[in-house]
């Protein structure tokens, strides 16, 4: 039974010194100590064996346990280290790789240009008001002074979302919205997104409008002159010149469109201006009597002018971009220029 348990003791060892992992280990502990193992089975024997042997058996049994279990913790001890080594080994941060920065986005062209006009007549003294897209047909073009019969107001260069509900062709059903609800003086600008049913190199369906509007006392055609060309030097450059053509809109009375001299050639023709020095730009006029009856302004003391343009088209212009749909097409490639 000595000898048996000699026996044991060697070949447990040197199984447990060529264990090379943790899980190997836990088998190993199992098979030598676990309730069903090897060392268990001896020490059930012991009470068999006669009793002048039992004490002498006991003991040798119980140090044959004792030796086992420091190996096996030896060698997990052992184990642990390396494996937490190689742990380490494979998941070793190299701080010297280069890092990975973050893209950076920036305001688009569109935003950048509404804001940079904005800024320009809030310096002026013009405030920000806004208006909803889908415009009822009485503040698009009714209270505008638009005649039930006028062209614009045909299913081919307005989308109707139902009967008497539209999407804004312009922005200037906010002048009314404000009117309505503020009092003489008034000096607002209102950009915002404008629909119409057209679509070439130089029209989207969608795009972006900035509308203008000053009332009170004394207003006359000398200021809106002024207040235009003074943003088209601000904007543009001060070698900026405009040209008041007459024109007609049913919401001002006299109307003008304006022309400034061509951001290409300066005045001396080229492609872009049809080799006429001039560019079309803006729409604007003296607010018409029958606008100001509709807000319940007094006519008779209150005069005031409107204005509106394309924030797209002078955005367009600055940098001498040719297709308003570079704009819309998300296109980073073309974005990141600007
Ligand atoms: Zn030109």
């Amino acid at each position: 039974m000595k000898a048996q348990l000699e026996e044991m003791q060697r070949s447990a060892l040197d199984e447990i010194q060529a264990v090379s992992s943790l899980r190997d280990l836990d088998e190993c502990r199992v098979k030598w100590l676990g309730r069903k193992g090897a060392l268990t089975d001896i020490l059930r024997g012991v009470s068999s064996a006669p009793v002048e042997e039992r004490p002498a058996l006991g003991k040798a049994a119980n140090e044959l346990k004792i030796a086992l279990t420091e190996a096996l913790d030896g060698r997990r001890e052992a184990l642990e280290s390396t494996e937490q080594a190689r742990d380490a080994e494979e998941n070793r941060v190299d701080f010297s790789l280069p890092g990975r920065r973050p893209r950076r986005g920036h305001a688009h062209l569109i935003s950048q240009v509404s804001e940079e006009i904005i800024g320009i007549f809030a310096e002026l003294g013009f405030k920000v008001a806004w208006g909803p897209d889908i415009e009822t047909e009485y503040y698009n073009f009714d209270s505008l002074n638009t005649p039930a019969e006028h062209p614009a107001r045909d299913s081919h260069d307005t989308f109707f979302v139902r009967p008497g509900v539209v999407l804004r062709t312009h922005t200037s059903p906010v002048q009314m919205r404000v009117m309505e609800s503020v009092k003489p003086p008034v000096a607002i600008v209102a950009p915002g997104r404008v629909y119409r049913v057209d679509w070439d190199a130089s029209h989207s369906p969608m795009f972006y409008q900035l509308e203008g509007l000053l009332v009170d006392e004394g207003v006359t055609f000398a200021d809106l002159k002024g207040t235009i060309a003074h943003f088209l030097r601000r904007f543009f450059g001060k070698d900026c010149k405009p040209r008041f053509r007459p024109h007609f809109f049913p919401f001002t009375e006299p109307s003008a469109e304006v022309d400034m001299t061509c951001t290409v050639c300066n005045g001396s023709g080229c492609r872009l201006c049809k080799h006429s020095g001039w560019i079309e730009i803006l729409g604007c006029g003296m607010v018409h009597p029958n606008v100001f009856r509709n807000a319940k302004y007094d006519y008779e003391r209150y005069t005031g002018f409107a204005f509106g343009f394309g924030i797209d088209r002078i955005g367009l212009l600055r940098h001498s971009i040719n297709t308003i749909h570079h704009l819309y097409e998300n296109d980073l490639r073309f974005l990141e220029q600007f």
